[in-house]
């Protein structure tokens, strides 16, 4: 599977998929014109993205899904809550809806979709599975980590997970309180410290691409959170399994090929193949 994170924070977020001839964006918050830019810094064209699938309402992750599936005759993929609390017109606009906690299909993906804990209508974060069993998360936005979300990000190859904000740099900015306050709430977003307790409870085997995104250009420092990944990554022996990586607002970050290491269900010959050999 290809992954190119093409933006990612307040000031718009979008990552794109591609795998087996199949090629979606998960969020458009970038309008048409950067969006096909950023794709252009990938390699990609905007013409080969055949769905738009969105996290949620907020404006960094919808603000171009309407504009770009407009124009160039995309889908858009949302809950039914996201839906309703979006501007999207739906009279010139093909929406799909799908219920949030299920898994459903686009071409050869499947999407598994998981609700997030934050302050909008019907959130979710995302596990992207190819064809052969290649599986890759992707959640920011997140209040609090709760187990099931946990749980549904285990057992991947690629990661893509928030670390939004220094604890004390948050405390101690500019911010007016009441924003400080919903930040730091359960259905705000994930603190650096928080990003790193759930990572440590996601990393498996197969885990080879961490990606942490949604970083505070305000409350944050891509060191900060490179040195607690690293940090992290060497007290649990992972340092050699895992490429760690940090994403980018003002650019795309770059082109990941991710591939299952072993296969995901491994082929066994049918019984009565295996009778015939006594
Ligand atoms: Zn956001
Ligand atoms: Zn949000």
């Amino acid at each position: 599977m290809i992954v190119a994170p093409l933006s990612s924070g307040s000031a718009g977020n979008s990552y794109y998929f591609e795998s087996d001839g199949t090629s979606i964006l998960v969020d458009a918050g970038l309008g048409p014109r950067e969006t096909r830019k950023r794709l252009e810094q990938v390699g990609k064209t905007i013409e080969q993205v055949q769905a738009i699938v969105i996290t949620h309402e907020h404006y960094d992750h919808i603000r171009g899904a309407g504009s770009i599936a407009r124009k160039y005759h995309i889908p858009i993929y949302l809950t039914q809550g996201t839906l309703d609390a979006s501007r999207i017109n739906r009279d010139v606009t093909t929406t799909i809806v799908f219920p949030n906690d299920s898994t459903f299909t686009i071409g050869e993906l499947n999407i598994h979709a998981r609700r997030t804990l934050h302050d909008a209508a019907d959130p979710a974060c995302f596990v992207i599975e190819s064809r052969d069993g290649t599986r890759v998360g992707v959640a920011s936005d997140l209040g609090h980590a709760d187990a099931p979300v946990i749980r549904h990000l285990s057992d991947c190859d690629g990661l893509f997970f928030e670390a939004n904000h220094d604890l004390d740099m948050l405390r101690m900015g500019s911010y007016p309180w009441s924003l400080k306050r919903r930040i730091m709430s359960r259905f705000g977003h994930l603190s650096n410290d928080d990003s790193m307790t759930a990572v440590q409870r996601m990393i498996g085997a197969d885990l080879k691409n961490l990606c942490l995104i949604h970083l505070s250009q305000k409350n944050n420092h891509e060191s900060i959170v490179r040195d607690m990944a690293t940090r992290l990554l060497s007290r649990l022996g992972a340092t050699n399994q895992l490429e760690l990586s940090i994403a980018k607002q003002f650019e795309a970050t770059g082109v990941y090929e991710i591939a299952r290491r072993r296969p995901a269900r491994p082929r066994l010959p049918a019984l009565n193949t295996q009778m015939a050999l006594f």
